[in-house]
């Protein structure tokens, strides 16, 4: 219809002039001058009619937006003389604003003759940083000699989702005594994130003096619902306070370790495990049995123990199946704020004693004034040569001028020497 409504102006004037042509053919000079004057008509009316119509972009030509945004095209501007021709105009392209990438959207005008073609450039971009989340404190404290026990840090982007594992760490000194580690990453889009902690080596608290002539007792691998109840009756009507390294028990021992810290003994840990195959395996797992059962205790009696044995001591050879193995873990307890306590007399009640007289002798021989005494015991299930040599054990020290004392946080640690 449009290309009629264009050419009528164009044929009209043919129609027109042919008619006139005839009418006037006998005059050949007006002919001439009739003629020219409609070339001169019809090209003024064919070039307004064939104008090119207005059609550009609205916005610009190139844009960029972050992924995941809104997309709302701006579209085109089509006209003719003030006729609006957006109907006519066709547009090719999608944008996928969840999906990093350049896309191309086409607009295209066909009106009478003239067809045309705009094309925009659409760019959606990564452009937000990855966060990057510390595990554990942002200021980390660390004795010195201890190992550091990188805690982790993990990394969210909201393109690429976890990227945890692209983390990149570097350590730099700060002075001789604090050093930041700082970690990076970058997104698929190559924005980058950083974040740091800050490490301060302190010395460790020194163990305070020796307090000569006291008599720890320690009772190892309990509690047992046969002999833990009858050491702490001993120990009540002799109101001696003792120390419990204890291992995992069960619901219905739970009151024992109650008890234990109700009668004003210390609660101390052991291990949730006591096997050493696979506590000493690796630091990981060590700390992890250590943990698991201060939480359990804390979650018993509302209290948190730092004061703790390794199952063999600390200088067991049993672990040597991980080399090293205790040499890392004896500076990593004391690094995760425990205390480990190992004994300089041991009753030998799981090591060769069959009798209480055994269990008496192989404790009161090594009694001495002149240090600490720190007595390995155990209060396992079944272990009657150790609970009847008790009171005779407390009697002896009594009535030879020694103290009894429980171990807390400030009792002198005795440490053996380390064999792996
Ligand atoms: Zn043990």
């Amino acid at each position: 219809m449009e290309k009629l409504v264009g050419f009528a102006p164009i044929i009209i004037s043919i129609i027109t002039s042919l008619i006139i042509c005839l009418v006037i053919r006998k005059n050949k000079k007006l002919l001439l001058t009739f003629s020219i004057l409609l070339l001169i008509i019809n090209v003024v009316l064919g070039c307004y009619t064939l104008k090119t119509p207005n059609f550009v972009l609205l916005g610009d030509e190139k844009i960029e937006i972050n992924v995941k945004s809104n997309f709302s095209d701006p579209g085109v501007e089509a006209s003719i003389h003030n006729k609006d021709l957006k109907e006519k105009v066709t547009t090719d392209g999608q944008v996928d604003v969840n999906k990093v990438g350049e896309y191309t959207i086409t607009y295209n005008l066909k009106y009478l003759i003239s067809d045309e073609t705009l094309s925009r450039t659409v760019e959606v971009k990564d452009k937000e940083t990855p966060v990057l989340t510390l595990k554990g404190d942002s200021e980390f404290t660390l004795y010195s000699g201890a190992t550091y026990n990188e805690p982790g840090c993990t990394a969210m982007d909201n393109y690429d989702g976890d990227i945890s594992a692209g983390i990149e760490t570097k350590k730099e000194e700060i002075s001789d005594k604090k050093y930041k580690i700082i970690y990076t990453v970058k997104d698929s889009s190559g924005n980058e994130a950083k974040i740091e902690r800050i490490v301060t080596i302190v010395d460790p608290p020194k163990p305070s003096s020796s307090k000569n002539g006291v008599i720890y007792l320690t009772f190892d691998d309990g509690p047992s619902a046969n002999i833990t109840p009858h050491i702490l009756d001993i120990l009540k009507k002799q109101n001696v306070k003792a120390t419990f390294f204890i291992i995992n028990y069960s619901d219905a021992n739970e009151y024992l370790v109650k008890r234990i810290v109700n009668e004003g003994h210390t609660i101390a840990i052991h291990g949730y495990s006591h096997d050493y195959r696979s506590i000493y395996s690796s630091e990981q797992a060590y700390m992890n049995n250590l943990n698991k059962l201060q939480e359990k205790i804390k979650n018993s009696t509302g209290v948190k123990t730092t004061v703790t044995r390794f199952p063999g001591g600390s200088s067991n050879t049993t672990s040597k199946f991980n080399p090293g193995i205790m040499t890392r873990l004896t500076k990593l307890v004391i690094a995760n704020g425990y205390q480990y306590y190992d004994w300089n007399i041991e009753c030998g009640d799981a090591a060769g004693a069959k009798t209480k007289e055994q269990v008496y002798n192989n404790v009161v021989k090594y009694l001495s004034k002149k240090k600490s005494n720190l007595v390995l015991m155990h209060d396992f299930s079944g272990n009657n040569k150790t609970l009847n040599a008790l009171n005779d054990i407390i009697n002896y020290g009594k009535n030879n001028g020694y103290t009894f004392d429980r171990i807390n946080e400030d009792t002198p640690a005795i440490h053996h020497g380390v064999n792996n």
